[in-house]
């Protein structure tokens, strides 16, 4: 451990380590379970602060009708991976006094990971505030908030560690700043000291530029819940506004907050912009674990564009197998596959390639275009759940080209990411923060095809190392332009490369892994954490 860096507390509702560990839903705990690999990997000395899961997020599978379908089951596994301290914490939730048991999480060659749970019976109504990830609103999660961000920082004091930075990934952990606020009043300091000076040890990272996505809470439900803890109204009031927002409390508390990509730093500053009093923010892109996310055997042929290639199909050829597998349906691995897999939510438009059916349609008929589709409708989306149906209706209608694998998880993701040509992303511009698993891919040597939103806006060298198509655009008619570029680019530049010209397509494989592989990196951003937010 490098004594000379500052010890760093992450907070986050979710961490994507393993997918066995079902205590994450999607792209924020993916990153949070990168940095604390890339932290343990590279001796960075940071400490994890989570919740523990029983039940995880929803298991989501297909039923008969071919419609989404969530399942929750307890995820037993965890208390076989976590340790128990031996220690607790208690927080006050809605006047009544809840115990939280602190388990220790680092099988995953992951920095220290601590996770609180209340599964006790003594807590009675709040023994299941931690069995479901993103299962309350309101007042159950006000509840899940104030056991992640004040029992969060209890149990820091509790487990003696010595924190220099308190980082908040995403608002749910704003709590813990009235905590760290309560605990300089108590020593004397008034609210404003008290706020200054924990302002210099908070930093904030903020991720979805959806406005709905950005939570907030009455003041008479914080009040009602005891997450005042000792502030008054007017206190909380000026930390978060009257709704409380999350995200501004995140930005108000802390002394630098981020974008997790350029563009999007960019799209926050426009978005926050009338908040009074909320810190810089500044852009650092998002960057996946290698060990977990890139083969060894890219890895070890890295340069070598023959068997670079050779490789890939090795490993396309395990995707084949595992839908196969999965599915039943049997891809060509001598074929274009194109993969697509993330949360199903109406602004990523899965469903845009399939919109002009008389250009898209020979292309899957023939095969010579397959595509892997995998990713979850939040549980209360039906909309997204409608978009999920729509797909697995897509999947009967052409068995042999197009796919569905359910319940997207890190596995799946491994196998896409690693076996795809192409990896596609359609999100309507600027919503797509960062998006990581086309980092996956890039470094696997499989070929951005991509808005040019999110991470792409940076690594994106059109016909070098993959493909953008929309130009950019936002803005009247923004679905159809992109859709006609996407056939664009798809159907003239990447099937004609595919098919006619793999001595090209090579090159662009090899240069996919070169100009992603250190800048696109979970070590690389650690290093610019540490640099631009960590240190003083
Ligand atoms: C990488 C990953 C994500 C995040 O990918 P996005 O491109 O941000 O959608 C989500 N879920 C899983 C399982 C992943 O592996």
């Amino acid at each position: 451990m490098n004594n000379n860096k500052p010890h760093t507390a992450y907070f986050c509702m979710e961490y994507g380590l393993d997918e066995n560990m079902r205590i994450y839903a999607g792209g924020l705990g993916i990153l949070a379970g990168d940095i604390l690999k890339a932290a343990k990997e590279f001796s960075y000395p940071v400490t994890g602060i989570g919740l523990l899961w029983r039940k995880g997020y929803s298991k989501q599978v297909i039923n008969e009708a071919g419609r989404p379908e969530d399942q929750h089951p307890v995820n037993n596994e965890i208390y076989e991976h976590a340790e128990d301290t031996g220690e607790t914490v208690s927080v006050t939730i809605r006047d009544q006094e809840v115990t939280l048991k602190i388990w220790k999480l680092d099988k995953f060659d992951n920095a220290t990971l601590y996770l609180l749970d209340a599964n006790l019976p003594e807590n009675r109504k709040y023994q299941t505030i931690t069995d479901g990830l993103y299962d309350g609103f309101n007042e159950k999660r006000i509840a899940q908030e104030i056991a992640l961000g004040i029992g969060g920082v209890k149990a820091i004091r509790k487990l003696g560690l010595n924190i220099d930075i308190y980082h908040f990934n995403e608002g749910h952990a704003a709590l813990a700043g009235t905590e760290l606020i309560r605990e300089k009043i108590e020593t004397g300091m008034d609210f404003h000291t008290a706020w200054d000076t924990v302002k210099d040890e908070i930093v904030f990272t903020t991720h979805t530029p959806v406005k709905e996505g950005n939570e907030s809470h009455s003041l008479d439900s914080l009040k009602k819940m005891s997450a005042f803890n000792t502030l008054t109204r007017k206190q909380m009031k000026e930390i978060g506004d009257s709704p409380f927002s999350m995200t501004v409390a995140g930005l108000r508390l802390s002394r630098m907050s981020n974008g997790v990509a350029k563009l999007h730093g960019q799209t926050s500053r426009e978005m926050w912009k009338n908040v009074a009093g909320k810190s810089p923010i500044i852009s650092i892109t998002n960057g996946v674990h290698r060990g977990t996310w890139v083969d060894d055997r890219i890895i070890e042929n890295m340069g070598d564009t023959e068997a670079v290639y050779k490789t890939h199909q090795t490993m396309k050829q395990e995707l084949v197998d595992f839908i196969k597998e999965r599915n039943g349906a049997k891809l060509d691995p001598n074929k274009l596959i194109i993969g697509f897999a993330r949360r199903a939510t109406a602004y990523k438009r899965p469903n845009l390639i399939f919109k002009k059916s008389d250009l898209i349609d020979p292309y899957l008929e023939s095969g010579d275009i397959q595509i892997v589709f995998s990713g979850k409708a939040h549980p209360t989306d039906d909309n997204g759940k409608e978009i999920v149906a729509n797909l697995v209706k897509k999947a009967k209608e052409f068995p042999n080209s197009v796919v569905f694998l359910e319940d997207y998880n890190m596995e799946i993701a491994r196998y896409m990411t690693r076996g795809v040509d192409i990896w596609l992303n359609n999100p309507r511009k600027p919503l797509e923060a960062s998006g990581t698993s086309g980092m996956k891919a890039a470094m696997n040597g499989g070929l951005n095809l991509s808005i040019l939103d999110g991470w792409w806006v940076e690594g994106c060298e059109h016909g070098i190392n993959g493909w953008q198509f929309g130009d950019g655009y936002v803005g009247e008619g923004q679905d159809e332009s992109d859709l006609y570029a996407l056939y664009r680019v798809l159907l003239n530049e990447v099937v004609p490369t595919f098919y006619g010209n793999k001595d090209r397509w090579k090159d662009m494989m090899t240069e996919s892994i070169a100009t992603t592989y250190e800048r696109f990196s979970a070590k690389k951003m650690l290093e610019r954490y540490y640099s631009e937010m960590y240190n003083k």
